[in-house]
């Protein structure tokens, strides 16, 4: 079971600028999806960080980390995709699954540029 710890909910009241008084009520009441606030969070987390040049695969894991989920979790929330989809873990394309596979979960352009001539 999912629940929103007082720093969650600090942070939600900000992003969603509703005062974090008004959701521990909401909470308490059960009126509000903790599920789906995470989900927000994790988002949201996502994207700042992704603006901070963060790699991909570092995001996810420090995610994974916080809120204690697997990476194909917050795969499936920061792409807002199913979980049998597969994505890169470099740059977060999406891949088809033998691509994934065969290259141990990095597409072939991450894989090229991998390859150093010199
Ligand atoms: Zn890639």
């Amino acid at each position: 079971m999912i629940k929103l710890r007082n720093k969650d909910i600090d942070k939600l009241a900000e992003i969603i600028n509703f005062p974090s008084v008004q959701i521990h009520q909401l909470i308490a009441m059960k009126l509000i999806d903790q599920r789906e606030a995470i989900n927000l969070l994790i988002k949201t987390f996502y994207k700042k960080l992704k603006t901070e040049k963060y790699a991909t695969r570092h995001i996810i894991a420090a995610i994974m980390d916080e809120y204690s989920v697997s990476r194909a979790k917050v795969q499936s929330i920061i792409y807002n995709k199913r979980q049998n989809e597969y994505h890169c873990q470099k740059c977060g394309k999406k891949i088809i699954q033998s691509e994934y596979v065969r290259n141990n979960k990095i597409c072939d352009s991450c894989v090229a540029k991998d390859i150093h001539l010199y």
